[in-house]
């Protein structure tokens, strides 16, 4: 049964009758890693994995929710400040408070929601939720007068205020914008932004999920982040956004070779991600490729967020001949993500499923993603 008619059926039988469909997607980040909060670029893009949800306003000032993924259900008031226990509600729970907030209107209404967004694995199924709502609450309730980047930042807060994640704007962002077939270079500094056409005639976007996250207790990401900033002040900027190689290496002598490494990682990575955008203009697929694996290698020998079986990923991914392949996401486990094409594909798959089991006693989980549309109402 498809996505839509699963949760119809449960949408009849929890409410009866019929709602408005809504989704939002999944997403993935080409290039671009640890530089948003240097102020430099991202390169996003919503998938084909969703969060759907049918949704019709009851009259009350209540919400009632059913999870089909957690066979839940699930009721709160909208004036209410004491967000539920269960954590897939506090999403929603936060969409409306947040929507409220921002002084948008927000009525009761029944839902069921459902997706294919694999939860955890680096896809950002939360945002996906959270934009899918988001998006619908406007359609429903304010005539679309809210702004797409205020529903973006409405499922950011939502994550702040009541998901204890202090993210940043990326994820939300992709997931509102996405467009078929199109990345999104996202200026982190300015906010703005430009859409790009990907087309991958002959090669698919793969992630290879090591379902491992090394629990790490210094702190990693902070000291990261104070590295560049360190940096960046010994410099005279704001941030890293502006340094060019040029002036790293003057001023190298009195900054350490830890924050050193560390800077030149985001300044290369700023102009990487400005390369892949020439490159897919140009259709050179294969330069997008080797961007791809030169910024694995910053993170994981500069930057120093990759591990072992990260790196092992890598490695299988270039023996195998794959065009591309990186770390996805913050580092320290997660996924890679890895373009592939036809030919290699069927063998990349086998190899790296049965290479990694062998050596880490389980199969990495692989996700095909096509770029696709964000948030929208569906119609048919
Ligand atoms: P991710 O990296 O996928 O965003 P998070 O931990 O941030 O991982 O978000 C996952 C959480 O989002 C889940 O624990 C759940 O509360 C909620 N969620 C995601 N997808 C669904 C779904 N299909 N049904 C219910 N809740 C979901
Ligand atoms: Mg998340």
């Amino acid at each position: 049964m498809s996505l839509k008619s699963t949760i119809h059926s449960a949408f009849e039988k929890h409410f009866g009758g019929d709602g408005i469909f809504y989704a939002s997607a999944g997403r993935i980040n080409l290039i671009g890693e640890h530089t948003d909060y240097n102020g430099g670029f991202v390169f996003p893009g919503a998938i084909d994995k969703v969060i759907m949800a049918e949704i019709r306003p009851n009259g009350t000032d209540k919400v009632r929710l059913y999870s089909i993924g957690f066979d839940e259900e699930v009721t709160f008031g909208l004036n209410e400040e004491d967000a539920p226990s269960q954590q897939w509600a506090r999403y929603v729970f936060g969409v409306c408070r947040e929507t409220i907030k921002r002084g948008f209107v927000v009525k009761g209404f029944d839902a069921v929601f459902d997706g294919n967004v694999p939860l955890g694995a680096g896809l950002s199924s939360s945002a996906a939720l959270e934009s899918c709502f988001a998006f619908a609450l406007n359609d429903l309730f304010n005539n679309n007068t809210i702004e797409k980047f205020e529903l973006a930042k409405i499922g950011q807060s939502t994550e702040h205020n009541y998901c204890g994640v202090n993210c940043g704007i990326m994820d939300q962002f992709a997931s509102v914008f996405g467009k078929k077939d199109h990345l999104i270079r996202l200026d982190c500094r300015s906010l703005e932004y430009e859409y790009f056409p990907i087309v991958l005639n002959g090669y698919k976007l793969v992630l290879v999920d090591s379902v491992v996250k090394h629990e790490l207790v210094d702190s990693p990401y902070n000291k990261r982040r104070e590295s560049c900033e360190r940096v960046a002040k010994r410099l005279g900027l704001e941030t890293l956004r502006d340094a060019t190689m040029e002036m790293l290496d003057a001023a190298k002598s009195d900054i350490s070779a830890e924050d050193y490494s560390r800077a030149k990682f985001v300044i290369e990575e700023k102009e990487r991600v400005l390369d892949v955008c020439d490159a897919l203009g140009r259709g050179d697929i294969e330069t997008v490729g080797k961007m791809m694996y030169a910024t694995h290698n910053g993170l994981s020998k500069d930057y120093e967020v990759s591990c072992e079986e990260l790196d092992y990923l890598n490695d299988i991914a270039r023996e195998c001949g794959v065009t591309g392949s990186r770390i996805m996401g913050g580092g320290f486990g997660g996924c890679t993500i890895n373009l592939v094409s036809d030919e290699v594909y069927p063998k990349f798959i086998e190899t790296v499923t049965a290479k990694f089991a062998e050596k880490y006693g389980h199969a990495p989980k692989i996700y095909d993603v096509v770029v696709s549309d964000g948030a929208r109402r569906i119609e048919e």
